[in-house]
């Protein structure tokens, strides 16, 4: 007699993994919840102790109010069906080729964890630090907490890059650090920033006013820092001719977008040196091509100024270096050009973008002619790269649903005992018996408010495994 159930019914759940516990791999439980015609149980597997990706590990600190979301996530964590397994790490603990066994369906939410690289001489010199690894310290993420950054002995920074990434760095070295002592800051990178002798940093992009990848809200928050003026060159804050010429040919709500960014960059541009002691010097046209070094620690930067010309009909201006080269003394330099994804064993990965090779939401295998990976689905920067605000990762998972409903509806299944909670548990515990459940996270997330209270920031968190295994343990 067969064994077989309808896929989703309630003798034979549709079992999901959910990889990552980020904004995105949130947005597909919920989204596989929200639907009532197939029962889903969803696992979700996070390789730190701590849930809420991005959110918890790169959102800035003084940034509170966008961390407010994980509220949403929790209630998606409390649905029926619905387990977290923190502290285990797929590739490590756990393989792909495991999950497929216990489960119909696996969803990649894993990010893109790894960074871009500008490929000039000096980049390895103490000193230069990817942005990630800025960002990692400050805000405790555990691979992060041994990075030194020693900001009593750096007058001048350099961050290379204008998204958002780049925005968050130099507004977090010249903020006041009073007004960070009370979000949730590590109290270590909050003593190098007491300690900090930053005057002077230097945010540099290789195009022009025209092609800021931030919002005017964002470059903003720079200019109304206490303490610290934004200042621009006149000539960085005109577009010039060929983006000129290029903005024409965008849709009206992008004109009007990139001419508020315009706006704001030439009133900075006008309002000339300011007068407050830190300054965030936006230089645009400038591509660093050398980190100068001196007892192998970063002393000063080459920078040479680039033109735009459009290569193309309909393609945006490009930079090329004009030859004009110059050197600034900097001790510091953080390069936020972009993050790229770090392949899993097993699962078909794009190294030139950095995600995972997918259709939609898809796996997809481009050794077996694109051929979909049965049962491989990903949502967020694992599907689309590193771009969007949290929000934007809602209808990217949504969407990757979608489809896994789709290929799953009308299925059977057999009833067997790997793909049943309880199976998928014990495998889990003989792997990994330190794993850390939501109700775990929910007493570390208790205890490091408390942390907080007595030292006056929002919460003071766990940094380490170790750390958050023995305050549950004890
Ligand atoms: C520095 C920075 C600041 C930002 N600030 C803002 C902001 O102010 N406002 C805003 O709206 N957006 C902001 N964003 C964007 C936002 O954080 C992202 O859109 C969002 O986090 C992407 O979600 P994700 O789920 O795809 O990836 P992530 O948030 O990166 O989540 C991926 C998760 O997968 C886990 N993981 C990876 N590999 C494995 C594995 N092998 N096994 C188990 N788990 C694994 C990771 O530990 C992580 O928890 C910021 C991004 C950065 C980098």
């Amino acid at each position: 007699m067969s064994n077989d159930h309808p896929l989703g019914s309630a003798e034979r759940p549709l079992r999901v993994a959910i990889v990552g516990s980020g904004p995105s791999g949130f947005y597909a439980a919920a989204a596989l919840f929200k639907q009532k015609d197939l029962l889903v149980e969803v696992d979700m597997f996070e390789r730190l102790p701590t849930p809420y990706g991005l959110v918890r590990g790169g959102v800035a600190p003084d940034h509170q109010n966008i961390k407010a979301v994980t509220r949403a996530f929790e209630r998606t964590a409390r649905s029926e069906g619905f387990r977290f397994f923190g502290n285990v790490k797929i590739s490590e603990h756990l393989s792909v080729e495991d999950l497929y066994a216990h489960y119909d369906q696996v969803v990649y939410a894993v990010g893109t964890e790894s960074h871009r690289d500008m490929g000039v001489p000096g980049e390895d010199l103490a000193g230069s630090f990817n942005a990630t690894e800025f960002v990692g310290c400050y805000n405790g993420h555990p691979d992060f907490q041994d990075r030194d950054f020693d900001l009593e002995n750096v007058t001048t920074a350099v961050v290379v890059g204008i998204g958002n990434v780049a925005v968050d760095c130099a507004r977090i070295l010249v903020r006041d650090p009073d007004e960070l002592a009370v979000t949730d800051i590590t109290d270590e990178a909050l003593t190098a920033l007491r300690k900090s002798a930053v005057r002077e940093v230097y945010m540099l992009g290789r195009r022009g006013p025209a092609q800021a990848k931030f919002a005017p809200a964002e470059i903003k928050e720079i200019a109304d820092c206490s303490g610290a003026d934004l200042v621009l060159r006149p000539e960085d804050a005109e577009p010039g001719p060929v983006s000129a010429g290029w903005l024409e040919s965008l849709e009206i709500r992008e004109q009007k977008n990139i001419q508020k960014n315009l706006d704001f960059l030439a009133e900075c541009a006008s309002s000339g040196e300011g007068t407050e002691a830190r300054k965030v010097r936006l230089w645009l046209l400038t591509s660093p091509i050398e980190l100068m070094g001196k007892d192998g620690r970063v002393v000063g930067a080459k920078l040479e100024r680039n033109s735009l010309s459009i290569k193309k009909p309909g393609g945006e201006p490009r930079p090329s270096g004009t030859g004009e080269v110059q050197e600034i003394e900097c001790q510091l330099a953080l390069r936020a050009i972009g993050y790229h994804g770090i392949q899993l064993p097993g699962v078909p990965f794009d190294d030139w973008y950095g995600i995972i090779h997918n259709e939609g939401g898809r796996v997809i295998d481009p050794d077996r002619e694109k051929a979909v990976v049965p049962g491989a689905y990903v949502v967020g920067w694992a599907k689309r790269g590193p771009s969007g605000l949290v929000g934007t990762n809602r209808a990217c998972s949504f969407a990757t649903v979608d489809l896994m409903l789709e290929d799953a509806r009308g299925q059977t299944a057999p009833h067997d005992e790997a793909h049943t909670a309880d199976g998928a548990l014990a495998f889990v515990k003989a792997h990994q018996p330190d794993f850390i459940t939501f109700d775990d996270w929910q007493k570390l997330d208790a205890m490091e408010v408390e942390r907080g209270q007595t030292c006056g920031k929002v919460r003071q968190k766990f940094t380490s495994a170790a750390d958050a295994l023995e305050a549950l343990r004890s």
